[in-house]
């Protein structure tokens, strides 16, 4: 969902790499950050820091930072695509990174090493540079040292914040894995996680406040990201229901099943006036009793009326040859992602090899409502 907005920026291992316009907001944030504490670290350590140097120092330390970033959004990544799972591509926001993993993990194992991977490589970070920082303090290179120190600290402040029990971050996943492996249900793993995640933001909005009345402007920082991690919250516990309710919910269950047969020779007029009052988003097309394609009121668009008596019904519509083969056993969620890959409005359903409905985005979502087991 970020991506439509974002500008890609290169890609690696595969995976694209974007930044979405916000995240100049927080570079710039980060590289002031960065250039304070540079300012801290030197006067900490006797070092001499002007103020050119200090800023020049906190637009590379935030740059190694965005790098870092990546890092450990690309550890979540390689390690989805180690166990099977498609990745989209790495998005840099507001809040820092996230790795679009297109399918959730298939059991608690796979979604404990997926999330573990990215704290672990930021851990790994911080050890690096806290190495390297140890080795240009003995060597008084104080640039490098000064860099190298805001670097470890601030990677393991990444790490430890990503494993807040806040779901979706990396800790809220390793909650709701633990959760799953002793409920047995992912459903009711994701909803007590989702109630986890919510009062541990609830507690962060609070500690930011106390930071904000203290003149700590962190605070406020702090205070964003918890309201995001509360809205992820929730959206990610709804998401979770529904995904749950397509995977258990038949395709024929949801499809639109009383069948209005069109003529494929009909001229579009008679095929307009057949459906004028239906509600469909499409019709199976019928040629000497067989199945030969879907279509849809929608299609007469691109035929200008004054021609609709001389065209048959067939020069219009979708044919089935062309078309996915959906199951009335399958579940709801093939059928969704069958229709968003074709890009079509409506599929046919199969029975026995016969057509017996027309499922369509609409018709699966009404059914879920009609079902009760889609959440609002
Ligand atoms: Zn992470």
């Amino acid at each position: 969902m970020l991506i439509r907005s974002s500008w890609r920026i290169g890609s690696i291992a595969g995976i694209d790499i974007a930044i979405h316009p916000t995240w100049l907001v927080i570079y710039a944030l980060f590289a002031y950050a960065a250039m304070l504490s540079a300012q801290a670290i030197a006067d900490l350590n006797g070092v001499p820091l002007s103020t050119r140097n200090g800023f020049i120092l906190g637009l590379i330390a935030a740059l190694v930072l965005f790098a870092c970033v990546v890092i450990h959004e690309l550890a979540h990544a390689v390690v989805a695509r180690r166990l099977g799972i498609p990745i989209g591509n790495i998005t840099l926001f507001l809040f820092g990174g996230v790795a679009s993993i297109l399918r959730e993990p298939g059991t608690p194992a796979d979604e404990v090493k997926m999330a573990a991977a990215g704290p672990l490589a930021s851990v790994a970070l911080a050890a690096l540079f806290g190495a390297l920082a140890a080795l240009t303090a003995s060597l008084h290179w104080s640039w490098i040292f000064t860099l190298c120190t805001f670097l470890a600290v601030t990677n393991l402040v990444l790490a430890l914040f990503n494993l807040l029990p806040a779901f979706p971050s990396d800790g809220g996943r390793i909650l709701r894995a633990i959760l799953w492996r002793f409920m047995g249900s992912q459903a009711r793993a994701t909803s007590v996680a989702s109630t986890v995640s919510a009062v541990v933001a609830a507690l962060l909005v609070v500690a930011g406040g106390l930071m904000a009345v203290r003149h700590e402007w962190n605070g406020i920082w702090l205070i964003f990201i918890a309201l995001f991690l509360l809205q992820a919250a929730i959206a990610s516990g709804r998401q979770a229901r529904i995904s749950l309710a397509l995977e258990r919910t038949r395709t024929g269950d949801v499809m639109a099943r009383t069948l209005i047969p069109v003529s494929g020779d009909a001229p579009l007029t008679a095929f307009v006036a057949q459906v004028a009052d239906g509600r469909r988003t499409a019709y199976p097309v019928v040629v000497d009793g067989n199945f030969v394609g879907l279509v849809s009121p929608r299609d007469t668009a691109n035929v200008p009326p004054s021609l609709w008596e001389h065209t048959p019904v067939r020069a219009i519509m979708t044919p089935a040859a062309g078309l996915p083969q959906l199951s009335a056993d399958a579940p709801a969620s093939d059928a969704l992602a069958a229709l968003a890959k074709s890009g079509v409005r409506s599929l046919p359903v199969l029975e026995n090899g016969e057509v017996t409905g027309v499922v369509s985005e609409e018709s699966i979502f009404a059914g879920l409502r009609d079902r009760g087991t889609a959440a609002q």
